[in-house]
C-alpha cells in the first residue's frame, strides 16, 4: 500500500510502499479516504527537538482520519465491513488506576497512531475496534478526517459551563476556531477569539459568529467594554501555546474565572501565579479528547447544527501532499484534507 513515512531523521515526509496491516483478533483494517494533516504532523515534518526525541523512524504518521471498515478481527462483533468511521487515535492501556475508573483519556499509558504507532497516512490502517467511532450518513469523510481537532476543540470548549458566559479564546488557529464555535453553538453570549495574523481572523468570520480581535493591533481591553462586559470574561480557552495570550486571559478574565489550557508552550515559560491565586482562577489542562463522551458530544453538535466545514480551507490528493504541508506551514490555512482516493 502507498503509506507517507518519516523514513529518515531529517527535514521532510516520504512517499513509501507498505506492507497492508496485519490484523489481530481484537482490530480492524480501516481503508483510509481522507485524512487530516495535523499541527503534530509538522513538527514530525520539520523533525523539530520534540519529533526527534518521540518519533521512531522508520513510521507512518498522520492520526486524523476517515475511511471504512474492510475487515475485523475474529473478537470485533459489533462493526461490519462496510460501517464509514473514524476513530480515536490515541491507544490506551487498560490496567491503570485512571484507566480501570474508566477515565480512559487519563490513562499514562497512552500511545498515539502516527506518533508512536504506524499511523494513517496510508490507504490502510490497523486500529483496536475499541477506538473505532462510526460515522452516521450526515457527517461525510471530509467532517470525519478533522474531528480528532474538532475533539480538542470540544473537550476544551466544554471543560466548564458556558451557557449565558463570556468566552475568550486566545489563538485562531484551526482548532480555537472550531472552540469559538463550539462555544457559540452550545450558548455562550459573547465570544470573543484573538490572533496576531490576521489571515486567520479572517477565517473565523467564515466559520463563527463571534468577535475576531487582532490584539497586534487592537486593545483587548477596549473590546471588553464595547461588548459592554463590566468586570471580563468568564471563562478562557487557550488555544495558542504563546505566553503573552495566556497573559492577556489572566488579565480580561473576572475573579473567580476560569481556563481551559490546550495550547502547547514551546518550553517553560513563566507564569505570574501571585495574579491567578489572588483572582481565584480555576485552571484545567486538557489534553486530547474524552474517551468516548468528547466524540459523543460532537457528533451529537454536527447532527444538530454546528457547522465547521468552512476550517477546512485546503483539499489535496494525496500525491500533491508536499503542495499540502507547504500550505500548512505557510500558517495562511485552516484545516488542509488529503483525499486517499
Ligand atoms: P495553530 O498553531 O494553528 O494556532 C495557534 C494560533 O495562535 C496561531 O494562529 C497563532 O498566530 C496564534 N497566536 C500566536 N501568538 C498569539 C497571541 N499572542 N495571541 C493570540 N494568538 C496567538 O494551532 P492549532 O492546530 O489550532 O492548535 C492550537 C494549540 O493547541 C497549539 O498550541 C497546539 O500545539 C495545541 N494542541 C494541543 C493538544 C492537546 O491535546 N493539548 C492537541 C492538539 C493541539
Ligand atoms: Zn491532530
Amino acid at each position: 500500500m502507498k503509506a507517507l513515512q518519516k523514513s529518515e531523521p531529517s527535514e521532510g515526509l516520504w512517499m513509501t510502499r507498505a506492507p497492508v496491516p496485519e490484523i489481530g483478533p481484537d482490530d480492524v483494517l480501516i481503508r483510509i479516504n481522507k485524512t487530516g494533516i495535523c499541527g503534530t504532523d509538522i513538527h514530525i515534518w520539520n523533525w523539530d527537538e520534540w519529533a526527534e526525541k518521540t518519533v521512531p523512524v522508520p513510521l507512518i504518521t498522520g492520526h486524523e482520519f476517515a475511511g471504512e471498515i474492510v475487515e475485523v478481527g475474529k473478537n470485533v462483533h459489533d462493526l461490519k465491513i462496510g460501517q464509514r468511521c473514524s476513530g480515536e487515535g490515541h491507544l490506551i492501556g487498560k490496567t491503570s488506576r485512571q484507566s480501570r475508573a474508566g477515565k480512559f483519556h487519563l490513562d499514562p499509558e497512552t500511545r498515539g497512531i502516527g506518533v508512536n504507532e504506524q499511523g494513517a497516512f496510508a490507504e490502510y490502517l490497523k486500529l483496536p475496534a475499541f477506538n473505532v467511532v462510526p460515522l452516521p450518513d450526515e457527517i461525510d469523510d471530509e467532517i470525519g478526517a478533522i474531528l480528532d481537532p474538532l475533539g480538542n476543540a470540544v473537550h476544551t470548549a466544554l471543560s466548564f459551563d458556558l451557557i449565558g458566559e463570556d468566552v475568550l479564546v486566545t489563538g485562531a488557529g484551526p482548532i480555537g476556531i472550531m472552540a469559538a464555535a463550539v462555544a457559540r453553538h452550545v450558548g455562550a453570549r459573547n465570544v470573543v477569539i484573538t490572533d496576531i495574523n490576521q489571515d486567520r481572523l479572517d477565517l473565523v468570520a467564515e466559520v463563527a459568529d463571534v468577535v475576531p480581535v487582532n490584539v497586534a493591533h487592537e486593545d483587548l481591553k477596549a473590546v471588553v467594554s464595547k461588548l459592554g462586559m463590566r468586570e471580563g470574561f468568564d471563562v478562557g480557552l487557550e488555544m495558542s501555546g504563546n505566553q503573552i495570550a495566556l497573559d492577556q486571559m489572566v488579565e480580561r478574565l473576572v475573579m473567580g474565572g476560569h481556563i481551559a489550557l490546550l495550547g502547547i508552550p514551546p518550553g517553560k515559560s513563566p507564569v505570574d501565579w501571585s495574579r491567578i491565586v489572588f483572582k481565584a482562577i480555576t485552571i484545567k489542562g486538557v489534553y486530547g479528547r474524552e474517551i468516548f463522551e468528547t466524540w459523543y458530544k460532537m457528533i451529537a453538535m454536527l447532527q444538530n447544527g454546528l457547522d465547521v466545514r468552512k476550517v477546512i480551507t485546503h483539499r489535496f490528493d494525496v500525491g500533491d501532499f508536499k503542495d499540502g504541508f507547504l500550505a500548512m506551514k505557510s500558517g495562511k490555512t485552516g484545516k488542509v484534507v488529503l483525499n486517499w482516493r
